[in-house]
């Protein structure tokens, strides 16, 4: 027997509509791509906005499950381009500017993008990625007819468009269409740091259900009393679902577009009363550097989510304890939507000691409902769950992928002994009886030595604490008795002096002795990958001549 319930799909088009009829006042700020001034709307505006421009991608030629791709900072142009796209049943594309141009152009041959919308400042990429973009019918420059780019710069982009011109050609007259819930809703390419980028495509169920999940008290904790400024692009895992969260709860949204600079940042936290944000650790120890410089505090911002990789433990204690900011510490993956888990406390640990409360926000934190974990050995056995064991994480759930885009890389799926599929994260991790994750290592990074594993994370972290380095990496050499060894590279901050022999005795007591890097290599500066994580991957090669001392 069924339920009578009301069989009402969970579309994307219904999270912009319910913003403007419950939130219609509430304002959407950006600091524009064009020359950092602030535009300001409400939801109601954007409504209206997405509408227009749902029409003219139909007057593009864009039907149903085509993809439209952006190439675009965060900003309320983008935001309406994902619930244009999304909400007419298209499907959007979103592309991180920060990838080199071929792998842009293989992204979007593989996604088969026929329509690419981009903030001007990316018109030079742009206009050497056209004649690559094979599947690309249409370009549309966000922005206004008098800014738009000079022709001189565009000549090689067929069929340009101008966003402003493409909305004011149609009304508002426009009903969202019904249609499945599991409909392709957006598309995100992993960085790929094996093989090809692979596609996670979204839905729509997935994305309304990982919306709500996002705003639990345990998760993101979002209201309509929040000031939302994502830090994290949109081009990255959906600003991990706050474009869609903000407008489920009615939550104010800031938008940074590119001006992601400490000083950008800060006085936009102040000038909208930013209560909340999320980003990498990268962005974060930018801004945090400023602040200490200019002797600056937050008057509003309450929480910050740090996730994309692992939160340094100084970076954590600087800001609840310098700041009062508390930090939610999450994991997850552009295969997961993303989110996994986030740290926040059980009531149990209000009688912890404050060490005990900081060792506890160094781990990821416990899974939110809907998505379910365990972690298996190299014979897939399953491990228990006693904060000792550890092995790789796998997860299953309604966000997380059960592919990829027309099958690239097979089936990434195992089957466990009752024949549930799982999905592999590649992350090593344990995981406590309370449920807590501890990210060891993504498994292509751990360090064997003598047959155990040494973390490199933990290494990193003891490293970032101290005071005269400004980031770390750990990663691990070839060793003749040992099998590997890890060393320790290390960017120092401006004007600061530490040597080998420093570092080497600041993890005294921090580590068992085994774990103690063999050698200490001074650079200028790490790589990093589109997202902002450090590249192990390509920090390896640069360091494949480099041979371990004695
Ligand atoms: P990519 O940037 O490679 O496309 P994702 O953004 O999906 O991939 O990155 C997912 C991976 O990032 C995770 O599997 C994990 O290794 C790492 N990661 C994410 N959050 C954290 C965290 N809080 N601590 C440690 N690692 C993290």
């Amino acid at each position: 027997m069924l339920g009578l319930m009301m069989d009402q799909p969970l579309l994307i088009s219904d999270l912009i509509r319910h913003a403007d009829r419950h939130h219609g006042d509430t304002e959407i700020v950006t600091k524009t791509v064009e020359d950092g001034t602030i535009h300001r709307y409400t939801y109601r505006d954007a409504h209206r906005r997405a509408k227009r421009l749902a029409k003219a991608l139909a007057a593009l030629g864009v039907r149903m499950n085509d993809r439209v791709a952006t190439l675009a900072w965060n900003s309320y142009r983008h935001f309406e381009i994902y619930y244009a796209a999304a909400g007419s049943g298209a499907v959007i594309h979103t592309i991180n500017p920060r990838l080199f141009p071929e792998q842009i152009g293989y992204i979007a041959g593989h996604a088969e993008d026929t329509v690419l919308f981009f903030d001007i400042n990316l018109a030079p990429l742009v206009e050497k990625l056209a004649p690559l973009l094979k599947s690309v019918k249409a370009y549309v420059a966000m922005t206004g007819r008098a800014t738009m780019p000079a022709s001189s710069s565009t000549s090689n982009i067929p069929n340009l468009h101008c966003y402003e011109e493409l909305i004011e050609a149609q009304d508002d007259k426009f009903e969202w269409p019904s249609f499945d819930e599991k409909t392709a809703a957006c598309l995100c390419y992993t960085s790929g740091t094996t093989g090809n980028p692979k596609g996670a495509l979204y839905s729509h169920r997935s994305t309304l259900l990982h919306a709500y999940a996002a705003c639990l008290p345990d998760a993101l904790n979002l209201s309509a009393r929040d000031v939302i400024l994502p830090v994290v692009p949109m081009f990255h895992v959906n600003a991990w679902g706050l474009p869609y969260s903000c407008a489920l709860t009615g939550a104010k949204l800031v938008f940074p577009a590119q001006h992601l600079d400490g000083k950008s940042l800060h006085t936009l936290f102040e000038q909208e009363g930013v209560t909340m944000s999320a980003g990498v650790p990268t962005v974060w120890l930018g801004l945090l550097n400023y602040m200490k410089e200019q002797k600056l505090k937050f008057s509003t911002l309450k929480g910050v989510v740090i996730g994309g990789s692992a939160a340094p433990p100084a970076m954590i204690r600087t800001f609840q304890e310098e700041y009062g900011v508390q930090v939610l510490h999450a994991w997850g993956m552009t295969e997961m939507s993303p989110l996994g888990t986030v740290c926040t406390f059980k009531a149990k640990h209000a009688k912890a000691s404050k060490e005990e409360r900081y060792a506890l926000q160094n781990k990821v934190g416990r899974v939110i409902f809907g998505v379910d974990t365990r972690i298996v050995d190299e014979n897939d056995k399953e491990l228990p769950h006693d904060g000792k064991a550890f092995g790789d994480l796998q997860v299953r759930g309604p966000w997380i992928v059960n592919g990829y885009f027309k099958g690239e890389g097979g089936d990434p799926l195992k089957k466990d002994a009752a024949g549930a599929s799982w999905f592999p994260t590649g992350d090593v991790v344990t995981i406590d009886p309370d449920g807590y994750v501890q990210i060891t290592d993504r498994s292509k990074d751990v360090i064997k030595s003598g047959g155990e594993w040494i973390s490199s994370i933990d290494l990193e972290n003891v490293a970032v604490a101290h005071p005269a380095v400004q980031e770390a990496a750990v990663i691990g050499i070839r060793h003749p008795k040992w099998d590997e060894r890890p060393i320790l590279v290390v960017v120092k901050k401006a004007g600061q002096e530490v040597s080998k022999a420093d570092l080497l005795k600041f993890y005294e007591g921090k580590i068992a002795k085994w774990w103690m890097p063999e050698d200490v290599v001074f650079v200028a500066e790490l790589p990093h990958t589109a997202t902002g994580k450090l590249s192990k991957l390509t920090l390896r090669q640069q360091m494949k001549d480099y041979k371990l001392p004695g």
